[in-house]
């Protein structure tokens, strides 16, 4: 299978050959369908898999076809680590370069100012750590009222860090009508709950 087979707009399909990407990964093929369709996902995949643009290109196709102007936070990405949050908006930026969506992480360590100033200017996607993204909301800079997809990556290592209680309050803000996608190497019983307790009928996918 190729990347043309899947439905993208043009948009995509060029920065993607500007990647050099050519063919799906596995979890690309089977993710990308169904996240495009609106529905939920359960993903077992470890980093390496292609795992980031699987859900990084049907979210921005999603987006640029409504293609709303307003300052609401659209998606949120919640990522364990630094390191991580930074490689997913590098993701986000590169297959949305000819899209007119805004991306941002944020990510504790740093001085606050300017991820608040660029978050005041308004932001499409939001990539996070759980920490720094509740400092936002607390201060009422961030609201995640109007959130229409929720990711959650790499929920095993989430709790294993100690974020369980960040993550369960930063669940509890979201509108619970919204697109949810769960991926987690490995299921642990308090991983699977997590799971069962966010998303509506999931597609499951494995690699
Ligand atoms: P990830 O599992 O999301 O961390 O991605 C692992 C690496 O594979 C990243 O460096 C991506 O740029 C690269 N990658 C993801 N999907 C593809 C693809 N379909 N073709 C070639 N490289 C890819």
């Amino acid at each position: 299978m190729l990347f043309t087979d899947l439905k993208l707009i043009k948009p995509i399909l060029d920065a993607l050959k500007t990647e050099g990407y050519t063919q799906p990964t596995p979890i690309q093929e089977k993710a990308i369908p169904s996240i495009l369709e609106g529905r939920d996902l359960l993903g077992t995949a470890q980093t390496g898999t292609g795992k980031t643009a699987a859900f990084a290109i049907p979210i921005l196709q999603n987006l640029a076809e409504k293609n709303s102007r307003n300052n609401n936070i659209k998606v949120l990405v919640l990522t364990p680590t630094r390191e991580l949050a930074i490689q997913i908006e590098e993701s986000f930026n590169a297959y949305g370069k000819n899209l007119n969506i805004r991306n941002l992480v944020v990510f504790g360590g740093v001085k606050q100012a300017a991820q608040e100033k660029a978050l005041r200017r308004g932001v499409d996607i939001l990539v996070a750590t759980p920490g720094r993204l509740l400092d936002f909301v607390s201060q009422r800079i961030v609201s995640l009222q109007n959130l229409e997809v929720f990711v959650l990556d790499e929920a095993d290592r989430m709790l294993d860090m100690g974020f369980v209680h960040d993550v369960k309050r930063i669940i509890k803000l979201l509108p619970p009508k919204r697109q949810t996608l769960f991926f987690s190497a490995t299921f642990p019983d308090e991983i699977s709950k997590l799971a069962n307790s966010m998303l509506t009928n999931p597609v499951k996918v494995e690699v």
